[in-house]
C-alpha cells in the first residue's frame, strides 16, 4: 500500500516544497479576492479557504457555507491558483467537486472519527483529486494512518499528510502543541507520504508561524499550509494567527530549502529523531515548571515553607531506582534531577515573589 503515491500536483512539476495559503475562512467575495491576489503574488500555487467550519461551540461563525465556493472559483479564475477546502461530509464534498474545486483536506475532527472519514472515502471513488488529511486532534499516529489508508483504498493517489499539531489540556505555549515524534513515525511507516506542516494551527499566534515554519522544513517536511488574511485582525475566525501578505512574502523568503542534504539520510533521520526527543524533553519540563508554580501557590497560602528536605530526598530516590531499571547512570540522573529541583524551587519563589 501507499506505494504508488502521485505528486500532489497532477502535472507532475509539483513547487518544493508545497505552499498552501490563505484565509482560515472564506468570508465574503471581497476578502476571498483581495486574499487570493496577495498569496498569488507570493509565489504560491495553492490557495486555502474554509467554507464550512467546525467550531468548538454552537454560535461561532460556522462558515459561509456553498455560496462561498463560488468565491473560491472567482479567485481561482482571477489568479490562477488552484483551490482546496476542507471536507467533512459526502454532501461538502459533492459541492466542493461541483464547483470547482481543485483539493480538499480533511480536518483534524474529522480525522478523530473513522465512520466520517469512511464517508468521505465513499463519495471520494472514482475521483482524482488531491486529498490532505490533517492529524487526528488527538497524537495517535494509527488513527491518523487508518484514515489515509480509507481515503487511499477509494483510489486517491494524490495524498498527503498535514501535521497541525494536538490539542493539549495543559496551557501550552503553543495552541496545538507539535509532536515531530509522531511525524516521523507517521514517515517511518509511509516513507512514500508527504507531510506538510500546517504551522498556523500549531502556533496560534501570528508570530509564532513563521520560527515554527521554518522548524518544519528543517525537519525535513514536504511543504506548508499557511493561514494568510488580507485583513487578519478583522477575520471571522482564527484571527490571531494568520498572517497578511507581507508577512507570507517574508516568511517563505526566510525558509532554509535543503536542496543537498548535508548529511546521509539516515544520519538525517537519526538526528530527526533526537530534534523530537529534545523538544518532548522541553514540553515536559515547561509542563512541570508549571506544576512547582502551582504549588509555589499553594504552599504560600498555605504558609507552606518552599523546599521539603526529605520530599527532594524522595525525588532522588525515587529517580536513582528508575535509572538503574532503564541502564542509565544513577549520578547522572541524579545530576539533571537536582538541576531540575533547584529551578522548581526558584520558580516556586519567583511565582509569589515577583509581580
Ligand atoms: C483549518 O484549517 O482552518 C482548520 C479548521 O484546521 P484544523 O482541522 O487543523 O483545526
Ligand atoms: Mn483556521
Amino acid at each position: 500500500m501507499f506505494d504508488d503515491l502521485k505528486p500532489i500536483d497532477a502535472a507532475g512539476g509539483c513547487q518544493t516544497p508545497l505552499y498552501i495559503a490563505g484565509p482560515c475562512s472564506a468570508e465574503s467575495r471581497g476578502q476571498v479576492l483581495a486574499s487570493a491576489r496577495g498569496v498569488a503574488a507570493c509565489g504560491v500555487s495553492w490557495l486555502r479557504a474554509g467554507v464550512w467550519k467546525p467550531r468548538t461551540k454552537p454560535g461561532g461563525f460556522e462558515g459561509m457555507g456553498d455560496a462561498a465556493l463560488e468565491w473560491l472559483a472567482e479567485a481561482k479564475a482571477a489568479t490562477g491558483l488552484r483551490t482546496m477546502t476542507e471536507v467533512a461530509t459526502p454532501r461538502h464534498l459533492e459541492a466542493a467537486l461541483r464547483s470547482g474545486v481543485d483539493g480538499v483536506w480533511i480536518g483534524a475532527r474529522t480525522t478523530t472519527n473513522p465512520f466520517a472519514v469512511q464517508q468521505i472515502a465513499d463519495a471520494l471513488q472514482g475521483v482524482d483529486i488531491p486529498v490532505l488529511v490533517k492529524n487526528p486532534v488527538n497524537p495517535d499516529v494509527n488513527l491518523w494512518i487508518g484514515s489515509l489508508e480509507r481515503i487511499y483504498n477509494a483510489g486517491i493517489r494524490r495524498l498527503a499528510a498535514i501535521h497541525r499539531g494536538f490539542g493539549s489540556y495543559e496551557p501550552a505555549a503553543y495552541r496545538n502543541p507539535p509532536q515531530w515524534s509522531v511525524v516521523f513515525e507517521l514517515r517511518r511507516q509511509i516513507p512514500s507520504l508527504p507531510i506538510i506542516c500546517d504551522p498556523s494551527h500549531i502556533g496560534g499566534r501570528a508570530e509564532l508561524v513563521a520560527p515554527l515554519a521554518r522548524q518544519a522544513m528543517e525537519m525535513g517536511l514536504d511543504g506548508l499550509m499557511i493561514e494568510c488574511h488580507c485583513r487578519p485582525q478583522e477575520a471571522l475566525s482564527d484571527s490571531a494567527q494568520q498572517l497578511t501578505p507581507d508577512e507570507l512574502r517574508q516568511l517563505i523568503g526566510s525558509v532554509r530549502l535543503r536542496r543537498t542534504p548535508d548529511a546521509p539520510d539516515a544520519m538525517r533521520d537519526f538526528r530527526m529523531r533526537i530534534d523530537a526527543l529534545d523538544d518532548r524533553l522541553i514540553e515536559l519540563l515547561a509542563e512541570r515548571m508549571g506544576v512547582a508554580r502551582e504549588i509555589g501557590r499553594y504552599k504560600s497560602q498555605h504558609g507552606m515553607p518552599i523546599v521539603h528536605r526529605d520530599r527532594f530526598n524522595e525525588i532522588l530516590e525515587a529517580a536513582s531506582a528508575k535509572a538503574a531499571e532503564k541502564q542509565l547512570s544513577s549520578k547522572f540522573i541524579c545530576r539533571i534531577i537536582t538541576d531540575i529541583h533547584e529551578e522548581s524551587v526558584r520558580q516556586q519563589w519567583e511565582v509569589n515573589n515577583k509581580k
